[in-house]
């Protein structure tokens, strides 16, 4: 068998005095697609956090995170993920993150950086190879005709495929993603969730987002795991995400959050 992805056991995240992450543990294995779902506030973001390790679990009873088969955290300890294994995680943000007055070919480029030599990296300089690289990765997401434009002369969506675009540049095997179609039109969004869905299919990637839509969850992902005030609600096929089910995940919540 395959060491999981993701190992995550008995997390515990406390800030302050609110608790918001309470004994959370499952495990991702390689080449998975899975939902993070849950009602806002749940805890979602804070544990995508604590798998690229910009947050760090409680002392007592912190429990562990492993990812790549490497601890990265456990019990308050941080440890730092060598070079290899952070060019291994690629994270997309709801807000996509792209560096505006660049290029989209540039902001792509820009996923190559931390395989490349430190020296050359800090000089910016990006070969020809790498560029036609890189034109083939927005080639992927259908925007090879947008290479020359600003970052921010593209829509939404678009700012969003050039993200996707950059994780490829940078050949993570892994894909965290917080909420990336949050911001978007319904039509974007389903453009986004297929190259993501596309892209776990055609090269084997682990895929795990955050999504606030459960019908979206069950179209393209076949777990889900839910978040309920910091605790793991479910863990299984989104085909067994039951109405009753999810009456209960968000009975809460607002009912526009489903
Ligand atoms: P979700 O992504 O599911 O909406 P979050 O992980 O963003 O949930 O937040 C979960 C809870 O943790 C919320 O109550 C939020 O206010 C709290 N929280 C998140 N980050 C911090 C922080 N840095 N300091 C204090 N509270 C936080
Ligand atoms: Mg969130």
């Amino acid at each position: 068998m395959s060491i999981p992805t993701i190992i995550v056991e008995r997390l515990n995240k406390n800030f302050g005095h609110s608790r918001v992450l309470e004994d959370v543990s499952f495990e991702i294995t390689p080449g998975e697609i899975v939902a993070l779902i849950g009602p806002s506030g749940s805890g979602k973001s804070t544990l995508m956090r604590h798998l690229v390790g910009l947050t760090c679990c409680n002392r007592d009873r912190g429990g562990r995170v492993s990812l790549l088969g490497r601890e990265i955290q456990a019990s308050g300890r941080l440890r730092r993920a060598s070079r290899g294994q952070r060019c291994r995680v690629g994270y997309i943000f709801q807000q996509f993150n792209l560096v505006n007055r660049l290029s989209v070919l540039t902001n792509v480029l820009i996923g190559q950086l931390g395989r490349m030599p430190r020296a050359r990296a800090l000089l910016g300089r990006f070969s020809d190879e790498e560029r036609q690289r890189a034109l083939q990765c927005l080639a992927r997401v259908g925007l090879e005709g947008m290479a020359y434009q600003r970052a921010n002369t593209l829509s939404g969506g678009q700012q969003q495929r050039v993200a996707i675009a950059r994780v490829l540049m940078q050949d993570a095997d892994v894909i965290l993603a917080d909420e990336p179609i949050a911001s978007l039109d319904p039509r974007s969004a389903r453009e986004v969730m297929e190259i993501l869905e596309r892209i776990h299919a055609e090269d084997g990637r682990t895929v795990v987002i955050t999504l606030h839509q459960v019908d979206i969850a069950r179209r393209y992902c076949h777990r889900a795991i839910a978040l309920k005030d910091g605790r793991l609600y479910f863990d299984g096929k989104t085909s067994e995400l039951t109405d009753a089910r999810l009456k209960t995940l968000y009975e809460n919540a607002g009912l526009d959050e489903l």
